[in-house]
């Protein structure tokens, strides 16, 4: 390998889901369901490109689109957005989260960023030039203090990186947590980027509150937003960049020489969904609820130790207390190559000190897709 590539390496999704593609395996790995997706979002991508969206959109996205988004965050979260200077539509929140991190990181700002850590924000942050100050989080509760931050912190401190709900611990942060967080991003002047790509996915009546919302955050937080997330159609790569008017400003001047735009179809078909939703967006998170206990109770049932699950589409195996002594990683390439079961080692979402005894499954699957996973990790263990 190059050594300009050392800080991308093949992401450990990638890697996974090639082992499954390659040897046949189910794919409890990479998060997508096996579902189609909303009939009439889909029927409405066709319509529309059938019928004439298909030439380049407006470079912040279509204003049907930014109104809806708009709208939906008024309604589901209480937001107050100026979808003509406030809301940005980027070709998924991956592409939203690197024009945040170029419009955002100068070369040599410091960068807060929880471990377990998504995988694209370190080899971006690293690209923009910026240095990531790891906060390490544990299972089972994967909370943060006000030490582990501060400890963190220093003069060339810029931003801090939240990702709630957690992928891949499946947590919500709790009011005492993003209060801490937001105070701390206001006594030392921060400008927070919060990826809030699973806010529609939480589970057992919680609700999801946007750390923008927060006293003092308004006019520093950039929210990240999925429309793959809403409405389970995780390759349609349909993003959102909410910020106040200045941040705006900067973030779609990167997003112009990233993407410049995201398919207009799509876009479309995003804002239907968004202005018809229906009773989607309680029946989504009830049905995956209803697959992760399933899992959950077939994994108990194996003798398998798993941990809460309060939002994502995501459930964490306790390896050892689940009697399996070997790394998560070394498990997960066993399972996959010996059971036919892929799933993901958390451990590759650390870059320091790792904990190497979680594996990540994800439940939005079918019925049979969660039997058969099940039957093959006991086998695998
Ligand atoms: N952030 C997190 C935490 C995610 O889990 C994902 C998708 N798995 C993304 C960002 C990327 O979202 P998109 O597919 O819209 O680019
Ligand atoms: N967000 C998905 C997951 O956590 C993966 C997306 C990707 O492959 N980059 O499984």
């Amino acid at each position: 390998v190059h050594p300009v590539f050392a800080h991308m390496p093949t992401t450990v999704f990638e890697e996974m889901s090639g082992l499954a593609r390659e040897l046949g395996a189910i794919n409890l790995g990479q998060g997508f369901p096996d579902d189609p997706g909303p009939e009439a979002i889909r029927a409405k991508a066709a319509d529309l490109v059938l019928n004439g969206y298909n030439q380049y959109p407006p470079m912040a996205g279509l204003p049907e689109l930014r109104q809806a988004v708009a709208a939906h965050y008024q309604r589901t979260q209480g937001l107050d957005l100026d979808w003509r200077s406030e809301v940005t539509v980027t070709s998924g929140a991956t592409e939203a989260l690197a024009a945040a991190f170029l419009a955002l990181v100068e070369p040599g700002d410091e960068v807060v960023v929880f471990q377990p850590v998504y995988d694209a924000y370190l080899p971006l942050i690293r690209r923009a030039g910026g240095v990531p100050k790891l906060v390490r989080l544990s299972p089972p509760h994967w909370r943060f203090d006000r030490a582990m931050i501060e400890a963190q912190l220093s003069e060339k401190t810029r931003l801090v990186v939240l990702n709630n709900p957690l992928n891949p611990a499946g947590t919500v942060a709790s009011a005492e947590d993003l209060a801490l967080l937001a105070q701390i991003c206001v006594e030392r002047d921060l400008i927070a980027i919060c990826d809030e790509v699973w806010e529609q996915v939480v589970f057992d009546g919680l609700t999801h509150t946007p750390l923008m919302a927060l006293p003092g955050m308004r006019e520093r937080t950039v929210k990240v937003g999925s429309a793959g997330k809403m409405f389970g159609l995780t390759g349609w790569k349909v993003g959102f960049l909410m910020a106040a008017p200045a941040l705006t400003h900067g973030l779609s001047r990167a997003h112009q020489f990233l993407t410049f735009t995201t398919p207009p179809n799509l876009q479309g078909a995003v804002a239907y969904g968004l202005d018809n939703p229906g009773q989607w967006f309680s029946a989504m998170p009830r049905d995956l609820q209803r697959s992760r206990d399933r899992l959950a109770a077939g994994l108990t049932r194996e003798g398998f130790v798993v941990l809460p699950s309060s939002g994502t589409y995501f459930l964490n195996v306790d390896l050892p207390a689940s009697g399996v002594m070997e790394p998560d990683r070394a498990f997960c390439l066993r399972a996959v190559k010996e059971a036919g079961v892929a799933a993901i080692p958390v451990s590759a979402l650390y870059e320091e000190e790792p904990v190497t005894t979680i594996m990540r499954l994800c439940f939005a699957k079918r019925d049979e897709t969660l039997d058969a996973g099940i039957e093959r990790l006991a086998r695998a263990r």
